[in-house]
């Protein structure tokens, strides 16, 4: 049974079909790169993905449990960061990150030792306590990273990680990302095949809002 399925997912916005007739699956422990230029359709398939965006047609689903109808029950297996980057520039990386903890209900001491294991694994000790507003978007984007892994979820899915980031930023999530494909399920976006083809062995290409590959990376670059 795959981790994470794209099923007939469709997104229109009126007449305009932002995804279209999406199909694909990622099977337990893979790592699967979500590769399309801008506007293809990734962040609101990833949307339909993770339960945030109802889809016109089409189902996803998380390990088994559907996404509309089943949503509570696949939440803790799923670590999500989304597009935009936190929304509580007010907060530090701590408290937004508490607070996120709070709100799936995990209890404060199993909390507190998840909140220092993030701090650490994603480098956010030195900014813990200062505002969000005031950090860079590498940080900004590490703190996405830390609320996607709080929970300690099997499954990640990753919205541009390396979007914005410089060079050495790129390389740490990067790094980060490839420790963490050892154990978990991930389905990442990018629009820069050279971002991933060190983390992924498989590929699903969209363009205009419809699935144009699915497949091994080495079967694309052949193909290419
Ligand atoms: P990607 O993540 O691949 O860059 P998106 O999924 O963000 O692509 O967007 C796909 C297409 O859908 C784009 O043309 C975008 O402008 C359009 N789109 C996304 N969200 C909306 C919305 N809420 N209303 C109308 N069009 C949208
Ligand atoms: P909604 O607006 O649809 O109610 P919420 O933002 O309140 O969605 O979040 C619903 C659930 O998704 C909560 O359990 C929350 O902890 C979880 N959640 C929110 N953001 C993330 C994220 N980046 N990664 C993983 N889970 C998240």
């Amino acid at each position: 049974r795959p981790m994470i399925e794209a099923r007939g997912l469709s997104k229109f916005y009126g007449q305009f079909a932002a995804v279209r007739d999406v199909s694909f699956s990622v099977p337990v422990g893979q790592v699967c790169a979500f590769l399309g230029p801008n506007g293809a359709g990734k962040s609101t398939t990833m949307k339909m993905l993770t339960g945030y965006l109802a889809p016109t047609e089409g189902s996803a689903f998380l390990a088994g449990h559907c996404m509309e109808t089943d949503r509570l029950a696949a939440a803790p297996l799923l670590g999500y960061l989304p597009e935009n980057g936190p929304l509580y520039l007010e907060m530090t990386p701590e408290s937004m990150l508490r607070f996120a903890g709070q709100t799936r209900g995990m209890v404060a001491s199993l909390l507190q030792s998840r909140l220092e294991y993030v701090a650490n694994r994603c480098s956010l000790t030195s900014v813990w306590r200062k505002p969000i507003s005031k950090l860079s978007k590498g940080y900004r984007q590490r703190v996405g990273m830390a609320q996607a892994l709080l929970h300690d979820p099997q499954v990640l899915i990753l919205d541009e990680p390396t979007s914005g980031l410089d060079p050495n930023q790129t390389h740490d999530v990067r790094e980060l990302i490839l420790s963490l494909a050892k154990t978990k399920t991930i389905l990442l976006s990018t629009h820069i095949l050279t971002e991933v083809t060190a983390v992924c062995s498989h590929v699903v290409l969209i363009n205009e809002g419809r699935l144009v590959f699915n497949g091994s990376l080495s079967e694309m670059v052949a193909n290419a």
